[in-house]
């Protein structure tokens, strides 16, 4: 049998239906371009019908991706399969998802559509999406609460019509390894054509079984598994990218499969995938947590030192863990602070060098120990802040239980103006936020505001992601410093940018604000 699993990414559909984790367009080709990079085999892109902005971004995702297909996602609907059609048609390698209920519940409370309906719903918008293109992917929602047989007509019927790919969700979080597994082995069995279709599976975590279930899948002879980067996704998310592919990965003694992953990509994949969506990934969660490849114990320790196979099944470094060990100090010159960027991925030069070369120098006077995670921290954080048209130059502020809080700051503009703006607040982060308004006099709304420290200890660098929306947009900013006071104003500012980058009648706002000039 084949022994290449499909790695296909939701990341940017379910994944996005998070709770709170929408996606602008730019940040969602940004991360589908490091997907890409990581090296799945299909990036579900989204839901071309939904919205303008979802039809958008799969059509720049699908015109940009090379090296995978680019699927979106459509109900078994004819304008959903049209309109996905035209979202994905400009990519080099192009697929049609649709999906349609198959459970009697679904059914009956959902679709109100009776079986052989529905079978002749699923013969027509397969072959709807086929007369565009010949790689078609066909969902029976609620697979895994479905009566089997007539599961199994249906897959039938799908492949006739011609579907390539067969996928089996367990929508709701529901089955169970075994369970799943056999349900994979009965298609397997039971469907004619069967042989000519791939078996995919997608899996929810409402149970903590999406992992289990994907692999359990595999071994039943599913040849395609749908995942997410951190495992983020509808309600309690899909099953987790990081996990079933070093899963397969490290115990190849079992699964006898390969996938087409660049592992030494996982860790960078995750996160931007949580700066971006702003959603948190939890210090012990597998793979990419902040303490994976922690060892407490003093006997682990221990053993560790003396032989890493230890208590350790997979290195670190495997997956692109930036090694959390000391690597420079105040002391450290030059050419040590370039060596170890080169080593981490990122190449600087000349003018940018030496300001990033600055940034560490006052960060170490700051922090007596600099690790590779800070200096991550330290020149994305340039790089964000490099294109900006507005730049904060200085903040100040002031505050205290006895004491009303008040920030000052200091902005320079594109044309040179150096504005100056203050107000008071509820806190030191809202007083400088409401000083930065100021400026700008745009109504915006802060939808979401996390403070992450980037290492262990009192000193270390926090981590401020915003979310901001305007007039219907979100935008997202980020920004790192040991204060978090500055690192909420730089990370709000970022944001301001990518929103103002957008606005065309930033002159006529901007004239309106009441600034003053020094
Ligand atoms: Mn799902």
């Amino acid at each position: 049998m084949d022994d290449h699993v499909r790695i296909f990414d939701t990341t940017l559909r379910d994944g996005e239906q998070s709770p709170g984790a929408t996606l602008n367009v730019e940040e969602k080709l940004e991360i589908a371009l490091q997907i890409e990079r990581l090296g799945v085999d299909i990036i579900e892109a989204g839901f071309p019908i939904t919205s303008q902005g979802d039809f958008d971004a799969v059509s720049l995702i699908a015109g940009q991706i090379k090296n995978c297909t680019v699927a979106g996602l459509a109900r078994g609907v004819a304008a959903d399969i049209d309109r996905c059609w035209d979202a994905v048609k400009r990519a080099a390698s192009p697929r049609i998802h649709v999906f349609i209920s198959s459970s009697d519940i679904h059914l009956a409370h959902q679709m109100r559509k009776s079986r052989t309906e529905v079978l002749d719903m699923t013969r027509a918008m397969v072959a709807r999406a086929a007369g565009y293109l010949s790689n078609v992917e066909f969902s029976p929602m609620d697979a895994s609460r479905s009566d089997p047989a007539y599961l199994c007509e249906m897959l039938a019927i799908a492949i006739e019509a011609g579907a390539t790919t067969l996928n089996i969700p367990d929508t709701v979080g529901y089955a169970y390894p075994e369970e799943y597994g056999n349900l994979i082995r009965t298609i397997r069995e039971r469907v004619p054509g069967i042989h000519r279709a791939v078996i995919s599976v997608h899996c929810h975590d409402d149970l903590g079984m999406a992992v289990a279930n994907s692999l359990a899948a595999v071994r039943a002879g599913a040849r395609q598994i749908e995942c997410t980067i951190n495992g983020i996704g509808e309600r309690a998310g899909n099953t987790s990218l990081e996990e079933v592919v070093m899963g397969l990965r490290t115990r190849r003694d079992i699964f006898g499969v390969d996938t087409r992953v660049d592992a030494s990509q996982i860790y960078r994949t995750s996160r931007l995938v949580s700066s971006r969506t702003g959603m948190v990934v939890q210090p012990n969660k597998a793979i990419v947590g902040a303490n994976a490849f922690a060892h407490m114990s003093g006997i682990h320790q221990d053993g560790v030192l003396k032989e890493r196979s230890t208590f350790e099944i997979i290195d670190p470094k495997d997956v692109g863990v930036a090694d959390s060990a000391i690597v420079l100090g105040k002391l450290s010159g030059r050419h040590g602070f370039r060596q170890r960027l080169e080593e981490l991925g990122y190449h600087l030069d000349g003018e940018d060098l030496n300001r990033a070369f600055l940034r560490f120098k006052q960060l170490a006077d700051q922090k007596r120990d600099i690790t590779d995670r800070d200096l991550e921290a330290l020149v994305s954080d340039q790089m964000r802040t490099d294109d900006e048209q507005y730049r904060l130059e200085h903040i100040q502020v002031v505050c205290g239980d006895h004491i009303v809080p008040t920030a000052t700051i200091r902005m320079l503009t594109p044309d040179g103006t150096v504005v100056v703006q203050t107000s008071t607040g509820t806190g030191p982060v809202d007083a400088a936020y409401k000083a930065i308004d100021r400026v700008f006099n745009l109504p915006v709304r802060l939808n979401e505001y996390v403070v992450q420290a980037v290492t262990a200890g009192i000193d270390a660098l926090g981590e401020v992601t915003v979310r901001i929306q305007h007039e219907g947009r979100v935008y997202s900013g980020q920004s790192a410093n040991t204060d978090v006071v500055v690192a909420s104003a730089r990370a709000y500012m970022t944001a301001m940018n990518r929103l103002l980058g957008q606005k065309a009648d930033l002159g006529a706002n901007y004239a309106a604000a009441q600034a003053s000039t020094v």
